[in-house]
């Protein structure tokens, strides 16, 4: 099958002929139909993340059809299904709980093995695909990605975010914009902050109560001044630390957290501002992907026209545009993510 490789960390992924994937007991073989392109994927291509090696395919958020089935997997061939970027063992403590995001043997394509970026993939743990509804195209399902999923999780299941109170997002990618319309459809009003005015202007279009531009100085003190106190939640979607303090500081007091940005950098650490979670008496969240029993709520919420989110989907691009794709989450980036559609080139 022809797949995307990564040769070396911050060069052109090489498309080139590899083996056919294994079909493993409990999973399933997919043709894949369409793949979305991730700022975590960009993470391994730098080399920031551990389990990402030279002759890794990346890929991650993917859709695509049954084209062989394992004896303990339930799915049969010409299903289409949609995975959630972990797949959990299902046996686990954690898994018995429901709780699956969490479980400590989960898998992840895309890192420490092959993932989407591909004509195939072998999925092991089939139990945590969901069928794809037929009103729901390959493009916009891969385009959930993981940042739909773990941003729905990040407000109802770690913020616990409410009618009426105000949500503040910080970085208007993929997870931001999910953040913006979930929020909305919950019956929040959203304050979003970024550096790029065209995905400024994006979020209000899609609802956003009011934007920040946070070159403009004082990010905090602005969404306590637009918030009338500051934000109820507040989602940092980025991973760096003058967001990670700016929402910390936009919040009200008994305001919520949630780390829903993968830090950036080798160590990831960073500076906090503990002083205002004690003094204002704060949660920090953090969070990674949605337990996949959340799934079938979340298409249905889609089917039956709840939200919206196809404004999420920016670009359609063949496996030969998947560099091109990573390598521009290096600077500020249109508003929008990317998704390969068409592994034929
Ligand atoms: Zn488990
Ligand atoms: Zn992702």
């Amino acid at each position: 099958m022809r797949a995307a490789v990564l040769k070396a960390y911050n060069s052109d992924l090489v498309i080139e002929t590899v083996p056919d994937p294994v079909c493993e007991p409990d999973g399933v073989v997919l043709r894949v139909l369409a793949c979305g392109i991730c700022r975590s994927d960009w993470h391994g291509w730098v080399g920031e993340h551990p389990k990402v090696k030279p002759g890794a395919i990346p890929g991650h958020e993917y859709c695509g059809e049954v084209v062989e089935a394992g004896p303990l997997a339930t799915w049969r061939v010409g299903d289409r299904v949609i995975a959630p970027f972990i797949l959990a063992c299902g046996d686990c403590p954690e898994c018995r709980a429901g709780l699956s995001n969490t479980c400590k043997t989960q898998r992840v394509p895309g890192f420490g093995e092959p993932g989407a970026y591909a004509e195939y993939i072998s999925v092991p743990h089939a139990h945590n695909l969901a069928r794809l509804p037929d009103s729901i195209s390959p493009v916009l399902a891969a385009g959930l990605g993981c940042r739909v999923t773990t941003a729905w999780h990040a407000l109802t299941g770690r913020a616990d975010l409410r009618a009426g109170e105000w949500l503040a997002v910080h970085g208007t990618g993929g997870i931001g914009l999910s953040a913006l319309i979930l929020g909305r459809a919950l019956g929040a009003r959203v304050v979003v902050v970024d550096v790029v005015a065209e995905k400024l202007a994006h979020a209000l279009a899609l609802g956003a109560d009011a934007a920040i531009d946070a070159r403009e100085g004082d990010v905090a003190a602005r969404i306590v001044e637009v918030t009338g106190g500051g934000a109820h939640v507040s989602i940092e979607a980025l991973g760096i630390e003058a967001t990670a303090n700016a929402s910390i500081e936009g919040l009200r007091t008994l305001g919520r957290h949630v780390q829903v940005g993968l830090p950036v950098g080798h160590t990831a650490r960073m500076e906090i501002n503990m002083n205002a979670v004690y003094m204002k008496q704060l949660a920090l969240y953090g969070t990674r992907g949605m337990p996949s029993w959340k799934y079938p709520s979340l298409l249905d919420m889609i089917t039956r026209g709840v939200v919206d989110m196809q404004p999420l989907i920016a670009r359609r691009v063949p496996l030969s545009g998947a560099s091109a794709e990573l390598r521009a989450f290096g600077a500020p980036m249109p508003p929008g993510v990317a998704v390969i559609d068409d592994f034929t080139r």
